[in-house]
């Protein structure tokens, strides 16, 4: 049976199933796809900044249809899932303005003569998606690339099989050349066949480190260029000096947003001594009034998880963590539903030696470390294997400048939690992967930097 399927995670309720391509279908989609490439190639981006923006507009007039899709796939409240739709809206339409310059010709100073770099396509690039943005996390690969002539073969998460077809026909809808993002439900087995083709020129993907190192191994093999976009333990480090109402402001849903399902969310809180207490009460005030109920309902504060297997997950970690000495400082009361609910938890004394100490735990459950001073807290925040994003909450934003440059991660945040927007790259460092997406940086992932000089001038 195909693990492609769509299953409500607040009623159980499996609504569709996807077939794994066959090998036809594969060919058919590289060559489509491939075809594009060739003809891509030879068009200047700016012809395709209008069609970018279709799509966008595609997205404008399905905002519901798209958000109540990824609502009954993964269970996100109906309300972030609108946001994520605008925010795909915002990355097109960025990229529809701003592409066409970015993939200028780049001048160079050399004494050998005129020189420049052009930046080009590479060719068809393989997007490996993860379920907990679904519309998002393809359109950062998707966006840059279509600017830049890099058609998209999708493989999606097996949880979301239902958003992925119906982005793909709305963005066929929209009038998007046939071939420029292909979905295909496939197997590990057939993704590694396709890694291989030679008419695959990158991949990226955005996942947990066990898919990234699978999926860039293969890539490595077949001399790949490769984006990793991986899982992170993020700090959220609290000086002495932090202000009251941008303290409960910014920890409002800096964990639980998504249900605590962001790679970027701020699992670790560290606090300097004389905040500890007041960080665990603000926390437990704003987890205790939380709703639970159907995400399609805007009164609902509390969407279940993902899946049920998610929910099974998260509950041994935090009984493994529980069993090696942290403690439960809150934890909201069992809620009583079928769904996929998992209820906030507050973790306190989490040793090094505790099996959760440099594990993402991919839920509502924070985890509050009390620190004697900042020196101590930059240390705890650089004692992990990854380095996603941070935070850190501080009135003297100069001395907290200075405090970021010190954290060994790819992006901070200072009086905020995780943010992303078009122009903003976002990626990691260590286990949290490598490359960026989104920004300059991200539409250069998959580009050919070709040098092109005239040593006339320097012969004449
Ligand atoms: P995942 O299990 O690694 O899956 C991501 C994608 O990789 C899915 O399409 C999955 O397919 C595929 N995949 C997984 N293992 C594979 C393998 N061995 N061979 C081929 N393909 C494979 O990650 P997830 O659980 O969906 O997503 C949550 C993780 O993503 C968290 O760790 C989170 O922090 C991270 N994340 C990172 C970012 C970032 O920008 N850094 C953003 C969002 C999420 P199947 O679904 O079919 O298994």
């Amino acid at each position: 049976m195909s693990r492609y399927q769509s299953i409500n995670p607040y009623n159980g309720d499996v609504f569709a199933t996807f077939e794994n391509p066959t090998d036809k279908e594969i060919e058919e989609s590289l060559n489509l796809a491939h075809m594009l490439y060739k003809k891509w190639r030879h068009e200047d981006p700016s012809t395709r900044s209008k069609e970018l923006l279709a799509i966008a507009g595609g997205f404008r007039e399905n905002e519901d249809k798209m958000a109540q899709m990824m609502t009954l796939e993964i269970g996100k409240l109906f309300s972030e899932a609108k946001e994520e739709v605008e925010l795909c809206i915002q990355i097109c339409e960025y990229y529809a303005v701003n592409g066409a310059d970015m993939l200028k010709p780049q001048p160079l100073e050399s004494g050998l003569g005129n020189a420049y770099y052009l930046k080009q396509p590479t060719g068809v690039v393989l997007a490996c998606e993860p379920w907990n943005f679904p519309l998002y996390q393809v359109i950062r690969v998707f966006a840059p690339n279509f600017m830049v002539g890099n058609p998209i073969i999708l493989k999606h998460a097996h949880n979301v099989p239902s958003s992925a077809a119906l982005m793909a026909k709305i963005i066929k809808r929209a009038g998007a050349p046939e071939g420029s993002l292909i979905n295909l439900y496939l197997s590990y087995d057939q993704l590694a066949q396709v890694i291989r083709d030679p008419r695959i020129q990158g991949v990226a993907l955005t996942g947990s480190e066990r898919g990234g190192s699978s999926v860039a191994e293969e890539a490595g093999k077949n001399l790949k260029k490769s984006t990793m976009e991986l899982g992170g333990n993020d700090p959220f480090i609290v000086l002495e000096d932090a202000d009251k109402d941008v303290l409960r402001n910014v920890l409002s849903d800096a964990r639980t947003y998504n249900d605590g399902q962001v790679c970027t969310s701020s699992k670790r809180i560290i606090v300097v001594k004389s905040r500890y207490e007041e960080v665990l009460r603000e926390l437990k005030s704003l987890y205790e009034v939380l709703k639970p109920g159907d995400p399609l309902d805007s009164s609902t504060t509390l969407a279940p998880m993902n899946s049920e297997g998610a929910k099974e997950k998260l509950e041994k970690q935090v009984q493994e963590a529980v069993d090696h000495g942290a403690q439960i400082y809150y934890q909201h009361p069992e809620i009583e539903s079928t769904g996929a609910f998992f209820p906030p938890t507050i973790l306190t004394h989490i040793g090094k030696d505790n099996p959760v100490f440099d594990k993402e735990l991919f839920g509502p459950v924070a985890e509050v470390h009390c620190v004697e001073d900042e020196d101590e807290a930059i240390k705890l925040a650089n004692d992990s294997s990854y380095g996603l994003g941070s935070s850190i909450i501080s009135k003297n934003t100069a001395h907290a400048e200075k405090l970021a440059a010190k954290i060994e991660t790819g992006m901070t945040v200072i009086n905020g939690r995780w943010v992303t927007a078009p122009e903003l790259p976002f990626g990691g460092v260590k286990k949290s992967g490598y490359g960026r997406e989104l920004g300059k940086l991200g539409l250069m992932a998959f580009v050919n930097e070709h040098l092109v000089i005239d040593t006339t001038s320097e012969n004449e």
